[in-house]
C-alpha cells in the first residue's frame, strides 16, 4: 500500500541468520526436534522452564557467563551470572519449599523490574510452582481480582507496594498465605515476612521435583470484553516455543546481548524478557527506569546490544524525541530490532531503516499463545505494516466463523478472524476455572484469536483490528468491562460505557462515557473526581484519562451498551447495524 518491500542483504550481514530460506525452514520444522534439543530433567524426570534457562547452563560451560545485567534506576549495577541466578533461584525455591507451597500453587509478584522478581520468577518455576505476575501500576481492585480467581497462595511485593496496595486487601483474600518482602529487613507479621531474612538462610542448592511438560507453570491473566480478567494458563512445554522463537524470529547467537523492554507484569516481559534469552544462554538487559529517549539510547550504546525488543508506543516515543540517535550515539553493536504489541505502522519501519540504520521487525501474538507467532524474520524482505509470517511449526489461517466445522477459510486479501492450527507447546491450555470460556475459543481445530486480519497472496499477514472492544493502551491490554464496573461503585454513577478512542502515539487511550443518577449534575468538580476515583481503583494503567456526561447510553434491546456505537459516534463515522438498538 505505498510502501516498497525492505530487502535485505544477507552477505553484509554480521552474524549469518539462522533463518535464511523460509520455505526449506518450515518444510524441514518438527517440535519434537525441538524438544530432543532441550536438556530435559536429570534422570529423564521431565521438562522443567527454569532448568532450562538456568540450571542447565550453570552446570556446564556457560556458569560464568554474564546471564543479566541489571540497571537500577539510580545509576546502581547488577550483575548475575548463569551460576548465580541458579544460586539465587535455589534459594527462593528452598524458601517456598520451607513454607510448604507445593507444586501447582501460584507465586504472585507485582514489583517493578527489580532483581528479586526474576529470581522469584525462576524459583517459582523450580519448586514445581506456577508463577503470576502482575503489573505493578495496578491498582488495588484489578490486583484483588487476579489474586483471587488465581489462588494466590505467595505475594512477592516491595513494602511501599504493600503499603499502597495489598495491605487493605489482605482480608479478603484468605486463600493469601504469605505476602513476602523483597526490601524488608523485619517481617512485619506471622503473614507479611522479610525475604532477605529468608533468603539469607535458605539452601542455595535445590533439586527440581519431577515436572511433566504439561504441568501448569505460568498463569498470565488477561481482559477481556465482557466478564472479569482470565488467567490464562501455560505450561513447561512451552518453552520449545521460547527456544524456536528465540532462534528463528530473535535470532539469538551465543554472543548476544539482549534487550527486551517489555514489564514482566506482562506477558512479552515473562516469555522474552526472562525465559527466550536464558534458554539461548546469552546475556540479558533489564532496566529498572521508566522510557526515556535519551537513557534508551545510552543502553543501546553502552551496554553493547545486538538484539532489541521493545513495542511500537515506545518506538512512536522515540520518532518523536529530539535526537539524532546515530549522530548522538554509537549504535554500531545493534543488529536487529524487534518490535510487538500493537500494530507497528509502516512509517516506524522505515524510520527505523533510515534512522536507526535498522528496519524495525514486527511481530505478532498474544498472551493465549504463548510466544511469537507471525514475524518479520531477519533474513527476510520487510513489507511494511505486516506482521510477518507465521513461525515455522505454525498453521495461521483469515477465517470466518460458521460452515462447516464451525470456520470456512477466508480469501486472500479477505478479512476476517486470525485463526492458528492448535496444539503448538505454547498454547494456553485454559482459562482457570472458565472451561466454557476455553472451549468457545476453538472451532474445526483452530484456535480463534478474536483479531481480524488479511493475508495477501504471497502468505504475509495483516492487522486489521480487533474483533471485540478490548482496549490497548500503550501497549497494555484494558477490558472495558473491568473499568465500567468499577465506575459503577462510585454512588453518582448510574450507567458507564467504556471505549478506546485513538491516540497518535500510546495507540488508543481509555475514555469512559458516564450517565449520573437522578439527583447529581455533571460537573467538572465530579468529573475530576471520578477521574481520581478511577485512579485511586484501577490503577494509572487501566483507569479512564477522559470523562464525559451522557443523559443516556446507546443500548441494545436486551439491555447491552452498545460500545461500538459510542466509538462510531465519538469518531463521527457511520453507525452501521442499529436494527439491535434499544431505541430503534
Ligand atoms: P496481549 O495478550 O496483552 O499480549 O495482547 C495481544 C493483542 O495485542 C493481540 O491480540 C492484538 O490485538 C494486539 N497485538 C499484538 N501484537 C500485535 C501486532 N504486531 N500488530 C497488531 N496488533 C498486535
Amino acid at each position: 500500500m505505498g510502501w516498497n518491500p525492505i530487502r535485505k542483504d544477507v552477505a553484509v550481514f554480521p552474524v549469518s541468520p539462522h533463518m535464511q530460506d523460509y520455505e526449506a525452514t518450515c518444510a524441514g520444522f518438527s517440535w519434537e526436534d525441538v524438544r530432543r534439543e532441550l536438556a530435559g530433567l536429570p534422570g529423564g524426570a521431565g521438562l522443567n522452564i527454569a532448568h532450562e534457562a538456568v540450571d542447565r547452563h550453570a552446570a556446564g560451560a556457560l556458569r560464568d557467563r554474564l546471564a543479566m545485567r541489571w540497571l537500577g534506576k539510580n545509576g546502581a549495577v547488577r550483575d548475575f551470572t548463569y551460576g548465580d541466578l541458579a544460586r539465587e533461584s535455589s534459594r527462593f525455591a528452598s524458601v517456598l519449599k520451607g513454607l510448604g507451597i507445593a507444586q501447582g500453587d501460584r507465586v504472585f509478584a507485582l514489583a517493578g523490574r527489580i532483581p528479586e522478581l526474576y529470581l522469584a520468577a525462576l524459583g517459582t518455576l523450580k519448586n514445581g510452582s506456577v508463577f503470576c505476575p502482575l503489573f505493578s501500576a495496578f491498582g488495588p481492585e484489578p490486583i484483588r481480582q487476579r489474586l483471587e480467581r488465581g489462588d494466590g497462595r505467595v505475594l512477592v511485593t516491595t513494602v511501599r507496594l504493600y503499603e499502597k496496595k495489598i495491605a487493605q486487601l489482605l482480608n479478603t483474600l484468605p486463600q493469601l498465605n504469605r505476602v513476602l518482602l523483597t526490601d524488608a529487613a523485619e517481617d512485619l507479621s506471622d503473614s507479611v515476612l522479610s525475604l532477605p531474612r529468608l533468603m539469607a538462610t535458605a539452601a542455595s542448592d535445590f533439586t527440581i521435583p519431577p515436572t511433566d511438560p504439561e504441568d501448569m507453570a505460568l498463569l498470565h491473566f488477561t481482559s477481556g470484553t465482557t466478564g472479569m480478567p482470565k488467567g490464562a494458563v501455560h505450561v513447561h512445554d512451552a518453552v520449545l516455543t521460547h527456544f524456536t522463537t528465540g532462534r528463528y524470529v530473535l535470532d539469538f547467537h551465543p554472543d548476544d546481548i539482549f534487550w527486551c523492554t517489555a514489564d514482566p507484569g506482562w506477558v512479552t516481559g515473562t516469555s522474552y524478557g526472562i525465559i527466550a534469552p536464558l534458554v539461548h544462554g546469552i546475556t540479558s538487559i533489564i532496566d529498572e527506569a521508566d522510557f526515556d529517549a535519551e537513557r534508551w539510547y545510552r543502553i543501546l550504546e553502552k551496554q553493547r546490544v545486538t538484539v532489541w525488543y521493545t513495542a511500537p508506543t515506545a518506538v512512536r516515543m522515540l520518532m518523536r524525541a529530539a535526537i539524532e540517535p546515530r549522530r548522538q550515539f554509537d549504535l554500531s553493536a545493534l543488529r536487529l530490532i524487534h518490535s510487538v504489541g500493537e500494530p507497528l505502522n509502516p512509517e516506524a519501519v522505515v524510520w527505523g531503516a533510515q534512522t536507526l540504520g535498522l528496519p524495525i521487525h514486527d511481530n505478532w501474538w498474544q498472551t493465549e499463545t504463548g510466544g511469537i507467532m507471525i514475524a518479520n524474520y531477519a533474513a527476510l524482505e520487510i513489507r511494511p505494516g505486516s506482521m510477518g509470517r507465521p513461525l515455522p511449526g505454525i498453521e495461521a489461517a483469515v477465517v470466518r466463523r460458521g460452515g462447516e466445522g464451525g470456520v470456512e477459510l477466508a480469501g486472500t486479501d479477505e478479512d476476517g478472524e486470525l485463526a492458528l492450527r492448535s496444539g503448538w507447546p505454547s498454547m494456553f491450555r485454559g482459562y482457570l476455572h472458565d472451561e466454557e470460556r476455553y472451549r468457545k475459543c476453538f472451532a474445526g481445530g483452530w484456535y480463534l484469536t478474536g483479531d481480524l486480519a488479511r493475508r495477501d497472496r504471497d502468505g504475509w499477514f495483516w492487522f486489521v483490528g480487533r474483533a471485540d472492544d478490548i482496549i490497548k493502551t500503550a501497549g497494555h491490554m484494558v477490558g472495558p468491562f473491568e473499568v465500567e464496573s468499577v465506575l459503577m461503585e462510585y454512588p453518582a454513577v448510574a450507567e458507564a460505557g467504556v471505549i478506546g478512542v485513538p491516540e497518535p502515539i500510546i495507540g488508543e487511550i481509555v475514555k469512559a462515557f458516564i450517565v449520573l443518577k437522578d439527583g447529581f449534575e455533571g460537573t467538572e468538580a465530579l468529573r475530576l473526581e471520578l477521574i481520581g476515583f478511577g485512579r485511586s481503583k484501577l490503577g494509572s494503567a487501566v483507569a479512564p484519562k477522559e470523562i464525559v456526561f451522557l443523559d443516556t447510553l446507546p443500548k441494545t434491546r436486551s439491555g447491552k451498551i452498545m460500545r461500538r456505537l459510542l466509538k462510531a459516534r465519538e469518531l463521527g463515522l457511520p453507525e452501521g447495524d442499529t436494527s439491535t438498538l434499544e431505541s430503534a
